[in-house]
């Protein structure tokens, strides 16, 4: 006899872990990239590592295969700081030091343009810029900083793995070149040392592919982190960076990502990789061997196959929008009609509305009153109620007027 211990409600999260479980074990069978090892202590990491992690805006999450292995972000923490800061800086100060080109090169490039302004946030040269203009006097006070909010991103305290800041301050040269350049052209506001230092130990700081997914989760749901409810982020920082991410994040791979795959990620040479569909969810997968471009060669097959199961591209749509109206009662006796509406109104829902009052008034014209009711309305857009206030307010005070009814509308 088979004994079932299951609770319907762990039924139902079964079903979406045991698809990202599929995927986690197609991509074992992946066998290509290298672990980096320019950074000698990221040589060490276990190249048969494959997680997955995906939490939704409202909070749930589903772990797959090595999702608790932990790793460093790398990269992966260049979004999440550039986020930060622009809460504090707003865009255009901060785009008056980093721009939002896709460099169309590695991340490791000397992309600045003529004023020495770095191409975007999410090559190496502009997260130092970035983590350059965070708050605080010293290197560890602006440190302090990054780590908190990397950790509300988070929502858990986060730590650093010493060894690998260590190996990468030792062997970072280059990006001390890179830093030298935009101090010489006086753009840097921090000596080459004091900047690097932060970006070194942002880089370090010891992640999980749940952790990006939560960290994800944040950015999909407009800067709020559905788990703790804690505000990380202002809603205009958080469209801002997932813009970056959408065409700069994945280096020069940024173009083929946004057709095969289709919704903002950012790549680390730890193995991570942050997927966010907004609105909707943030997925982080871990898988250490890279491929030529430094994503990590299993994470990107996974995400290509998400996104095709899930439907996860944000330029696919379905082939009609659905239809905003529930009913339209039309009254003989009194020359009334009653349009009743249900669901979101969005723009594309109210032109359909403005259409149907449109016909009614075309064809039935005795309509001395045309009543909306918007009682089933779930969400209007500004936009959605500009446009439905204006035609309601151009029929005011004549014969035929047109009138809304429901909850504070
Ligand atoms: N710390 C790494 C570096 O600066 C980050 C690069 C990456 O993850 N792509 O080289």
């Amino acid at each position: 006899m088979t004994v079932r211990t299951m609770s319907s409600a762990q039924v139902g999260a079964a079903s979406v872990r045991d698809g990202l479980g599929r995927v986690v074990e197609t991509a074992r069978t992946i066998d290509e990239g290298h672990v980096a090892d320019y950074i000698p202590e990221l040589s060490h990491a276990d190249p048969d590592l494959v997680g997955m992690s995906l939490v939704s805006v409202l909070g749930h999450r589903y772990d797959a295969g090595d999702a608790e292995a932990r790793f460093t972000i790398q990269s992966i923490s260049k979004p999440f700081v550039y986020a930060l800061v622009h809460a504090r800086l707003g865009r255009e100060a901060l785009h008056r030091r980093v721009g939002f080109e896709p460099s169309g090169e590695p991340f490791n490039a000397i992309s600045l343009d003529d004023a020495g302004r770095p191409a975007n946030p999410m090559i190496n040269a502009g997260a130092i810029m970035v983590s350059a203009l965070v708050d605080g006097a010293t290197p560890a006070s602006r440190f302090d900083v990054v780590l908190d909010g990397l950790s509300r991103f988070a929502g858990r305290a986060l730590s650093v793995d010493e060894a690998v800041h260590a190996s990468e301050a030792d062997t970072g040269h280059r990006n001390r070149a890179l830093a030298s350049l935009m101090r010489s052209t006086g753009l840097l506001p921090r000596e080459v040392d004091d900047a690097t230092d932060v970006y070194f130990r942002q880089c370090a700081v010891e992640v999980t592919a749940g952790d990006l997914a939560v960290m994800g989760a944040t950015l999909a749901n407009d800067g709020v982190n559905p788990i703790t409810g804690e505000r990380v982020t202002d809603p205009e920082s958080a469209q801002d960076t997932l813009s970056l991410m959408g065409s700069c994040g994945m280096y020069d791979r940024s173009g083929e990502w946004g057709v095969t795959v289709g919704f903002p990620a950012k790549s680390g040479v730890g193995g991570g990789i942050v997927a966010v569909k907004p609105g909707q969810f943030g997925v982080g997968t871990f898988a250490p061997p890279l491929d030529a471009a430094g994503n990590s060669a299993r994470g990107v097959a996974m995400l290509r196959r998400l996104s095709e199961e899930y439907g996860g591209h944000l330029l696919a749509h379905p082939s009609a929008p659905a239809s905003p109206i529930a009913d339209v009662v039309e009254d003989a006796g009194t020359d009334a009609v009653l349009l009743r509406l249900r669901g979101e109104l969005d723009f594309v829902a109210v032109e359909q509305v403005l259409h149907e009052i449109d016909r009614i008034e075309a064809t039935a014209s005795g309509v001395a009153v045309l009543t909306v009711d918007l009682t089933d309305v779930t969400r209007i857009t500004g936009v959605a109620r500009q446009l439905l206030g204006e035609a309601v307010d151009r029929t005011r005070g004549s014969a035929r007027q047109i009138l809304t009814i429901g909850p504070d509308r």
